[in-house]
């Protein structure tokens, strides 16, 4: 996963609730007022985005980095927020007796809605869980504040979600690898984001260490002395390399116990 820089406030046209006449309206209001059982219109939740939303992932799986492919007809859209699902709060109960049902209001919302690989969606479900409060059902149309939908705003950042979004969150400060492409988490966020969306599965881990390999052996051959060096120019780069060797060692022990002390 890392960071993509999405402007939240520039929603594409179909999604554009503030556009004169905007079809998007009636509906969102309809998502309000139906809630759960609001038959969600994917014409506008993906059809009409899903070209911008890819190009801005470069094709890629939000949580995964997994190739989609471009002319792929089930083009998968995840909401980050679910738009159904039993939502327990942070003890795993629901809240005060409350029935939370997920968040059908966040269907149309630009800033919820993230392209993502079959194995990611289907880890992740309906699931998402938090640590703070659970924000309200919003069902009243008329007093609904459309302008706190987004995911950035004070409003659901105060749910503390344990799942990263890549658009709100550096996701380098919640991860770490090792050079055998295995992934670790970094607190509880990074745990939560692993588990849900199975980041550690073998295939994420071997597309990683192939990664890593390429870039080992471009250090290790920037490092090795050429035929035609010098005597001393080819201990220096000797220790050089071993240097790097060291060091790629010594990273790949401290991102496997953290505790281990990097000199
Ligand atoms: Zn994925």
């Amino acid at each position: 996963m890392i960071h993509v820089s999405k402007d939240f406030n520039k929603y594409p046209i179909a999604l554009d609730f503030n556009a004169v006449n905007a079809p998007i309206v009636a509906i969102i209001e309809a998502a309000i007022e139906e809630g759960t059982s609001h038959v969600a219109n994917r014409g506008y939740y993906r059809d009409k985005i899903k070209e911008q939303l890819f190009e801005l992932y470069n094709f890629k799986c939000a949580y995964c980095e997994a190739e989609l492919r471009k002319c792929d007809s089930a083009l998968h859209i995840d909401h980050y927020r679910p738009r159904r699902g039993k939502m327990p709060d942070k003890s795993g109960q629901d809240i005060a007796g409350i029935h939370h049902h997920g968040y059908p209001w966040l269907t149309y919302e630009w800033s919820n809605l993230l392209p993502v690989c079959a194995s990611c969606n289907a880890g992740k479900s309906s699931s998402f869980p938090i640590e703070g409060n659970r924000v309200a059902q919003c069902n009243d149309k008329d007093k609904a504040n459309w302008g706190e939908f987004q995911a950035n705003s004070r409003t659901y950042q105060d749910e503390k979600p344990l799942l990263l979004h890549p658009e709100i969150d550096d996701p380098n400060l919640h991860f770490r690898y090792n050079i055998s492409g295995k992934i670790y988490p970094q607190g509880e966020r990074g745990k939560e984001t692993i588990k849900t969306y199975k980041l550690d599965r073998p295939g994420l881990d071997a597309a990683r260490k192939t990664i890593a390999d390429l870039l080992v052996a471009r250090i290790k051959k920037m490092a090795a002395p050429p035929p035609e060096a010098m005597p001393c120019e080819g201990a220096l780069l000797h220790l050089l390399a071993g240097a790097v060797d060291g060091f790629l060692n010594k990273m790949s022990e401290s991102v496997q116990n953290p505790r281990a002390q990097t000199s």
